[in-house]
């Protein structure tokens, strides 16, 4: 198999594969601490968390359950609307649960803020947040974030779960596009 595709260095390379494995062990040690002896509902985002998602939870040495929301924003690529369309519904009910949202980026926070809403409405014990990455300058709205896994720069970023134009998710680090 050509390695090519594989191979840091295509574009701006902002997190290695190295990186990011030793940033999710040291979330996942402290989601361990964090949630011991409690009902931990974890809720990944898709499509961009599914990478982040199966990384992170054989990362968390503790008896949990996972579901899955799908989410697809109304915006264009660049622009979160925080108007958002669900794709896909959470198939059990999060009331009473220690659910944490595992996200891939928060931009905006936008969407994060409609995640939030919707969760609450649903009565969890706890509703906590985790994102593999924040763009801490590009927030125009205020969300609370527990676990974040890097902060980076304004730069659109790609690989590792999150897409240009639906391609490249399967790249096992984070890159951007030089400009
Ligand atoms: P927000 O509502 O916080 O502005 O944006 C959240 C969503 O926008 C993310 O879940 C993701 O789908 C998309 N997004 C924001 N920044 C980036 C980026 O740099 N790269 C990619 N691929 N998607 C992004």
């Amino acid at each position: 198999m050509s390695e090519g595709f594989f191979k840091e260095g295509n574009g701006l390379v902002q997190l290695s594969q190295t990186m990011i494995e030793e940033r999710i062990a040291e979330l996942g040690a402290q989601i361990t601490t964090d949630y011991q002896g409690k009902n931990l509902h974890l809720v990944s985002v898709l499509n961009g968390a599914f990478m982040f998602t199966a990384d992170l939870v054989r990362q968390i040495n503790l008896p949990l359950t996972i579901d899955f929301i799908g989410i697809s924003s109304y915006g264009s690529r660049t622009e979160s609307s925080g108007e958002v369309r669900l794709t896909k519904d959470l198939a059990s009910s999060v009331k009473k649960k220690d659910v944490l949202i595992i996200e891939d980026i928060v931009d905006t926070g936008l969407t994060m803020q409609y995640l939030l809403n919707y969760f609450k409405m649903r009565e969890p014990s706890s509703l906590k947040v985790a994102t593999l990455l924040s763009k801490p300058s590009r927030r125009q709205v205020d969300v609370p974030i527990d676990y974040s896994g890097f902060d980076i720069d304004d730069a659109f970023v790609y690989g590792y779960g999150l897409d240009v134009d639906h391609v490249y998710r399967n790249l096992p680090f984070i890159t951007s596009k030089g400009s």
